[in-house]
């Protein structure tokens, strides 16, 4: 399974999972440090080559220029060029409420989680 390693990029995992779930036949799980792609169907075809492809479009559709991505087997690295970390701000009071069921919470990643389940059912 082809995993994204993006420890430099935290605050844009949620972003970047996305971008990949609408480009793969994939569906991204995030974790702690990195990003798991699980393939939708096990005839699914993902190769490494797109995926760092993808990332690499996504960050300069963000405008980030001082990443690194480089392939390691079916991992792939995203790593700063410069001291700090990529941050992206956000707004401090907007909190995010479910469109199906009004759950709200203040995290984007914790409501991305959250939408999902949705869908199971
Ligand atoms: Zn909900």
């Amino acid at each position: 399974m082809i995993s994204i390693e993006c420890r430099d990029i935290n605050d844009l995992k949620p972003e970047l999972a996305g971008y990949l779930s609408e480009k793969l036949p994939a569906v991204p799980v995030i974790r702690t440090n990195d990003i798991v792609l699980d393939p939708l169907t096990k005839d699914a075809e993902i190769s490494v080559n797109d995926v760092h492809t993808y990332v690499k479009t996504f960050l300069e559709r963000e405008n980030i220029n001082d990443c690194v991505v480089s392939v390691d087997g079916d991992k792939i690295l995203v790593s700063t060029t410069s001291e700090r970390r990529v941050q992206v701000k956000r707004p401090d009071s907007g909190l995010l409420e479910c469109p199906h069921c009004g759950m709200v919470t203040p995290y984007k990643e914790e409501m991305d989680v959250h939408i999902r389940i949705h869908y199971f059912f």
